[in-house]
């Protein structure tokens, strides 16, 4: 399904909602939600300090969510909206889902697999290619994550 430019906003702008959530708990703040007919089936943030779970980034919290909401691990026909470009574990993970569509609002140079540093989510090699939009609400993603590492070098 396309989705216009304001209604990605306006689910990019639930995915900042879920990266507030991480924040509260002094973590990256990353959010995500997982779209499918223009409803929000998953819903994660970042929560590796609130769960102490290595794994429990906002793509992977908001992939089991939807799993289970649809009862089912394939995500056809659905967007995942993330605030921050996906890592390789988070890539790896939208593939397994067969997500066909990931937007994403800023870019990650350090730890990015959707563009910046490998570019999992396109690669031919893989049996799953994933349709990729950037650049949705690109400042606001941007500017959490900004605020937050400044924050955390003052402590
Ligand atoms: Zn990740």
């Amino acid at each position: 399904m396309d989705y216009t430019v304001e209604e990605k906003e306006a689910f990019m702008r639930e995915a900042l909602k879920e990266a507030e959530i991480a924040l509260e708990h002094d973590e990256i703040p990353i959010g995500c939600v997982i779209v499918k007919d223009g409803e929000i089936i998953g819903r994660g943030h970042n929560a590796r300090e609130e769960l102490q779970r290595a794994v429990m980034h906002a793509e992977i919290m908001a992939i089991e969510n939807a799993n289970l909401r649809e009862e089912s691990w394939r995500l056809l026909d659905c967007t995942l909206f993330v605030t921050i470009e996906p890592c390789v574990m988070c890539s790896g993970a939208i593939g397994l889902a067969r997500i066909p569509k990931v937007v994403y609002g800023a870019k990650n140079q350090k730890f990015g697999a959707a563009g910046s540093l490998y570019d999992i989510l396109t690669d031919e090699r893989l049996n799953h290619r994933v349709d990729v939009e950037t650049g949705i609400l690109e400042s606001d993603c941007a500017s959490i994550m900004q605020e937050f590492f400044r924050n955390r070098r003052k402590k």
